[in-house]
């Protein structure tokens, strides 16, 4: 796989994120009576790794709560999906609603807009609602309580927004990246930042020695490795860190892996209005928002590959995750069954053991590598509950070969159970059609943005704050559909791409006995599960499923006398 350098500079865009805000609210209004507080979450299902996963906004909203000893925490409603336009991922919102029209709920907490909402629209109307009922929603990141009465501005202007939704977008076509962002390029510094140095003059440019670490890092992630294993393989290499170090961690190539600087992008902060009711100014950190520019300086990774990386990162994590989420492995790679086993029976994972067996008239012990799910392992003090039998290693690596000769055969086979899968996953012409739709719409929105944030804002700062606030929703709600639909997108392509690997592999496949080849597992193999009597389910990447039976077959004692 080869990372390509990034190409030219075309024009920056900007992206805002809005600031994360804490919240004033507190003992007012407070009438002896205690609130009855329901709090609503959704789950992306891609942030796992960011500090948005499903338990820490629990504890996090159930901490919130309970702070304010005038509020009474009465259910905390979740529901996952990335999508904000499905209605079948809204069963927990749907219940909330009906709490509250029978009056259990006098209060909704909840993260933001885009979280509670699937459009502008839908937004108002659950709002209108609500607050006919005598039922306020706070929006923690937009500081915005439903109840207070500054608050009506905003919701005027949300709703004229909304009407003239789709029109006011597509009218704007005029919207063009004018300048840079209005301070400037963002200032990176590059001393102790990989890949990067300045010129004279400042600029930011490619390290190109430094930037082949960074290539190195990316291409072997793609390959299969994990962050483990890349660190090691650089430190072996005697390579040093940015700040001269010899010694490479797991997180530190994480970090590079997650940083959309090297695909040229830069996330910047900028102090800004926090109140666009009261013109009141906070310059306090809490309150920044952060400006997301895209083609910033010269990319070393191209956006293409920065983003198959986040994907593979992403699949990773979900891959190890557990139904209960109790196991966070790291990704190892070293071994290559090496977190790509999980138990059939309990569902967790199955781990490398080093076991002893006795054989022969002798009894002599002999050492043999096995997987074995952990808890029937009994290596989870926890669960007792798993008698899964164990494979032998080597007899896994046997059936695997085994399996690639008889795909090989039958290869026609292979490739109908792909077009099912794919057929699971494709978009449908719709779909595409929105999908392209979203895309354009999103550019727009950015370009209005970039636009906005490099304008004064003179006149009338009220409406101009209200607006790129608006806007800043409409980019975010338009990207999580965008991001729904391209990532069934992304997976038929991730299959295609999966059963070119695997057909290319095959080719090297000549009979039913080859040695193992751990390059081949990792290509081709997302993940296996250990049922019992010594079946394993081979789950490939292009989206199909082979059963083996793993069975060690009797000894011959090999001492015969
Ligand atoms: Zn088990």
């Amino acid at each position: 796989m080869e990372i390509e350098r990034a190409q030219r500079l075309p024009s920056s865009r900007v992206r805002i994120i809005p600031a994360r805000t804490r919240t004033s609210r507190n003992e007012e209004n407070f009438d002896g009576q205690k609130k009855k507080i329901g709090v609503y979450v959704r789950v992306s299902t891609d942030s796992a790794m960011q500090a948005t996963s499903y338990d820490i906004q629990v504890s996090y909203f159930k901490e919130y709560v309970e702070k304010n000893p005038n509020w009474e925490l009465v259910e905390i409603f979740a529901d996952e999906g990335l999508s904000g336009t499905s209605t079948k991922n809204r069963v927990e919102f749907n219940r909330m609603i009906e709490r509250c029209k029978n009056k259990e709920i006098d209060y909704i907490i909840t993260k933001s807009i885009s979280r509670f909402a699937r459009n502008t629209l839908d937004c108002l109307q659950y709002i209108r609602m609500l607050k006919s009922l005598g039922i306020g929603i706070f929006f923690q990141k937009e500081n915005l309580d439903t109840l207070d009465s500054k608050s009506e501005l905003f919701l005027t202007i949300l709703s004229s927004m909304a009407q003239e939704e789709s029109r006011s977008i597509s009218e704007n076509t005029k919207w063009g990246v004018q300048k840079r962002f209005q301070q400037g390029k963002a200032h990176i510094p590059t001393t102790y930042f990989l890949g990067y140095a300045e010129d004279e003059d400042g600029n930011i440019i490619i390290d190109e020695k430094q930037a082949l670490i960074v290539r190195r890092v990316y291409r072997e992630l793609l390959e299969g490795k994990g962050t483990p294993t890349i660190a090691k393989g650089l430190m072996k290499d005697g390579i040093r860190t940015a700040r001269n170090k010899k010694t490479w961690t797991s997180d530190s190539v994480y970090k590079i892996l997650k940083n959309e600087k090297y695909k040229g992008d830069c996330l910047a902060q900028k102090t800004v209005t926090v109140d666009f009711l009261t013109h009141e100014r906070v310059r306090n950190h809490e309150h920044q928002p952060q400006y997301y520019i895209r083609n910033n300086h010269p990319a070393i990774i191209s956006g293409e590959d920065w983003e198959k990386v986040q994907e593979e990162l992403t699949r990773r994590n979900k891959m190890l995750r557990d139904p209960e989420n109790k196991y966070r492995m790291t990704y190892s790679g070293a071994a290559p069954f090496s977190n790509k086993l999980f138990c059939g029976e309990c569902g967790r994972p199955v781990t490398r053991r080093r076991l002893t067996t006795h054989y022969g008239p002798d009894r002599i012990p002999t050492k043999f590598t096995a997987w074995h799910c952990r808890v029937a392992s009994k290596r989870d003090p926890d669960y007792k509950d798993c008698n899964c039998s164990y494979v032998w290693e080597e007899e896994l690596e046997k059936a695997f070969m085994k399996l690639l000769y008889d795909i090989k055969n039958d290869q026609d086979f292979l490739i109908n159970e792909v077009e099912l899968a794919k057929e699971d996953v494709s978009l449908t012409e719709e779909e595409k059609r929105r999908l392209d739709e979203l895309g354009t719409q999103i550019d727009r929105i950015t370009d209005k943005i970039s636009e906005m944030a490099s304008r004064s804002t003179s006149s009338n700062e009220t409406i101009y704050e209200a607006t790129m606030r608006h806007l800043i929703y409409e980019q975010e709600i338009l990207q999580m559909e965008y991001d729904g639909l391209n990532e069934n997108k992304k997976e038929g392509e991730y299959i295609e791409e999966n059963l070119k690997i695997l057909i290319e592999a095959l080719e090297k496949i000549y009979g039913p006995e080859e040695d193992f080849d751990p390059d081949i597992l990792t290509k081709v193999i997302e993940k296996g599960i250990v049922y019992d009597k010594w079946r394993v389910e081979f789950q490939f990447k292009c989206g199909v499923s082979y059963e083996v039976n793993a069975r060690r077959r009797p000894q011959r004692n090999k001492k015969a006398k």
